[in-house]
């Protein structure tokens, strides 16, 4: 990936407001920093200006990487991926609740690609509905981030499991923490919660019982 400087990151950040331009998840309800776009991949041809980088969530980057287009599941043609710069959100996707509906071909390749409606970033849509539990999973989430190197799902139900055993006085065990997820919207399976509680447990963030 070619450098972006600083003053040119700033730029696209503030641009953005701090949003996700794929998903609109703002930068302050996620647990790690958006990253800096290249909306064409420079090994596509695509320059480092700012007319060819955008805002993106960890997640939403990862899922696009380098790709430019995907087969449309409703016609199954080839179609282009949305462009933040050329184009206006509103245009090929509408929020439902936690859900990204797609209005277009474009809409519809983007929200596949970016695996925009996997369950558990509706769960997290929802749940960022409330800012002060996302502050404080952050906060959970910094902690874990000094402890040990986890990629953002890990991060983020180890963070939610941390949250959910400090509020239980670390005396659980994985089904009381299993049962206390959903109030707050969360969907965890059993074998990602026992997981996330053995790496706790590894670094001596809980005690198991
Ligand atoms: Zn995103």
């Amino acid at each position: 990936m070619p450098e972006v400087s600083t003053a040119l990151r700033a730029e696209v950040r503030s641009r953005a407001r701090l949003r996700c331009e794929y998903c609109l998840v703002p930068e302050g309800l996620t647990l790690v920093p958006h990253e800096i776009d290249h909306i064409i991949a420079a090994k596509h041809g695509g320059g480092s200006g700012t007319d060819n980088l955008a805002l993106s969530c960890t997640l939403c980057n990862r899922h696009k990487g380098t790709d430019l287009a995907s087969i449309d599941p409703e016609t199954g043609g080839l179609e282009r991926l949305f462009n933040p710069r050329s184009e206006r959100w509103h245009e090929h996707f509408e929020l439902s609740g936690g859900k990204i509906l797609a209005r277009t071909s474009i809409g519809r390749v983007t929200v596949r690609l970016l695996q925009l409606n996997r369950l558990e970033r509706i769960a997290e849509r929802k749940a960022e509905q409330n800012p002060n539990l996302w502050q404080r999973l952050s906060r959970a989430a910094a902690v874990l981030k000094q402890a040990g190197n986890l990629d953002y799902m890990e991060l983020s139900i180890a963070a939610k499991a941390y949250f959910v055993l400090t509020r239980l006085n670390g005396r659980a065990t994985l089904e009381d923490v299993a049962g206390m997820l959903p109030k707050f919207g969360w969907s965890v399976s059993k074998e990602q919660l026992a997981k996330a509680t053995e790496f706790l447990a590894k670094a001596s963030l809980v005690t198991q019982t």
